[in-house]
């Protein structure tokens, strides 16, 4: 087993990655910003924050980024907030754009409209009893998931937060929230990953 201390990092191109350290800091994990392909290297999970998917697709088609990074989800966890879970899906909506294929859902951009496009919620999720506050900006909506794709809670019979292997992905923002169960989540399933499940692509055996 590996001594280096368990490493996640925040892809931190743009938007809203220094609310996601903060996050995973207060659960004690070390973190490190990443914003060169070479920076996927050492680490052991990867948070793509929310922001603007089209913007952050500008910078990593340079330098190869996009590449390296379709390479680390295949083998390696990732946890997308908004904009991260729309890099992550394998079919984008509205419209269509390259994305990095991880998760086997189709997502659907600014779907909620001008009215409603920000919003926060508290809802029931299979992450405890505690309803959960869920921060929604200019959301995506998943409107299709496949066999693989565990959904942990929903809005309006659209999955919010899923997971397929070692891929997690929410369409709300749980790093504006003081809440760390989604960050606890996914920090179990880094652990789970480094410690044995490594192997096989996005599947926690
Ligand atoms: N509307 C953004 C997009 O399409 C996502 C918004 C967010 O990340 N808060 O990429």
């Amino acid at each position: 087993m590996s001594t280096t201390p368990l490493t996640i990092g925040v892809l931190a191109l743009q938007g809203d990655f220094d609310a996601h350290r903060r996050a995973l800091e207060r659960l004690g994990v070390r973190t490190v910003l990443v914003r060169k392909p070479e920076e996927l290297d050492g680490i052991d999970g990867l948070v793509i924050p929310g922001g603007e998917s089209s913007t952050f697709l500008k910078f990593l088609e340079r330098e190869g980024f996009l590449e390296k990074l379709r390479d680390f989800v295949s083998t390696k966890p990732a946890f997308g907030t908004c904009a991260g879970a729309i890099l992550l899906a394998k079919e984008v909506l509205n419209p269509s754009q390259p994305s990095l294929g991880a998760l086997d859902i189709a997502i659907r951009r600014n779907a909620y409209g001008r009215q409603i496009d920000s919003s926060i919620m508290m809802s029931a999720t299979s992450l405890g009893t505690e309803p959960l506050e869920m921060v929604f900006i200019r959301a995506p909506r998943i409107e299709r998931t496949g066999k693989s794709v565990e959904v942990l809670a929903e809005r309006e019979d659209h999955p919010v937060l899923v997971r397929d292997g070692k891929i997690l992905a929410a369409t709300f923002h749980p790093e504006l929230s003081s809440d760390l169960r989604v960050h606890q989540l996914f920090l179990d399933m880094v652990k789970q990953a480094r410690n044995g499940n490594a192997s096989g692509g996005n599947r926690l055996e």
